[in-house]
């Protein structure tokens, strides 16, 4: 069976239903397209773990990226919302991974991607580690927030937080953080809204 075409879309609404609570009034969700069937961020990846010297991507193993409003993934995501039980339930996690990207350029600018590659080149398959519920405990109680985790593990405690949340697993670590984001935008203008 071939792969179905390489496509460009908007967000589907169900999409943006999921992402609004982490973001909050997010109408810049309504900027962001999502690319289906892009191999480039496979080769993105790739290139990296060269550069790196680390090891390859396993083999069914896929990597997306976001640029700027834009976000890549090599597969095409499912187009209904999934049940918990399903095997492809992560991949809707994984598009909200990238939506903290588009979200963090919308308060950083390309800053963010910046960011992104250094800490990918300082920690390597580290990058994504942040803890888990313990550390985010402990951290809050110390008065921390989501932005004293750098640009990735920002983007993988939401990730996480609506991966627990689909499976009906407690999130009660992660929720001052979904919090963190979704007030980012309250005071004040993000400065780049241009699409
Ligand atoms: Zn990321």
């Amino acid at each position: 069976m071939s792969s179905p075409a390489a496509r460009r879309r908007r967000l589907y609404a169900w999409e943006r239903h999921l992402a609004q609570p982490i973001f909050g009034e997010a109408g810049w969700l309504g900027k962001v397209w999502v690319y289906e069937g892009y191999h480039f961020s496979n080769w993105v990846d790739d290139i990296g773990r060269w550069l790196r010297h680390s090891q390859p991507r396993a083999p069914h193993q896929h990597n997306a990226m976001a640029l700027g409003n834009r976000c890549f993934f090599p597969i095409h995501l499912p187009v209904h919302l999934l049940p918990p039980t399903h095997p492809l339930v992560y991949q809707h996690a994984w598009l909200i991974h990238e939506l903290v990207h588009c979200w963090q350029y919308q308060w950083m600018g390309w800053r963010y991607l910046g960011a992104a590659v250094r800490a990918q080149f300082r920690e390597g398959s580290a990058v994504y580690q942040y803890g888990g519920a313990e550390i985010l405990l402990q951290n809050r109680q110390m008065g921390g927030t989501l932005f004293d985790f750098h640009v990735e593990k920002q983007a993988t405690i939401l990730q996480h937080f609506c991966a627990r949340q689909l499976a009906g697993y407690d999130t009660t670590a992660w929720e001052p953080y979904v919090q963190d984001a979704c007030q980012k935008f309250a005071s004040h203008l993000p400065p780049h809204s241009q699409s």
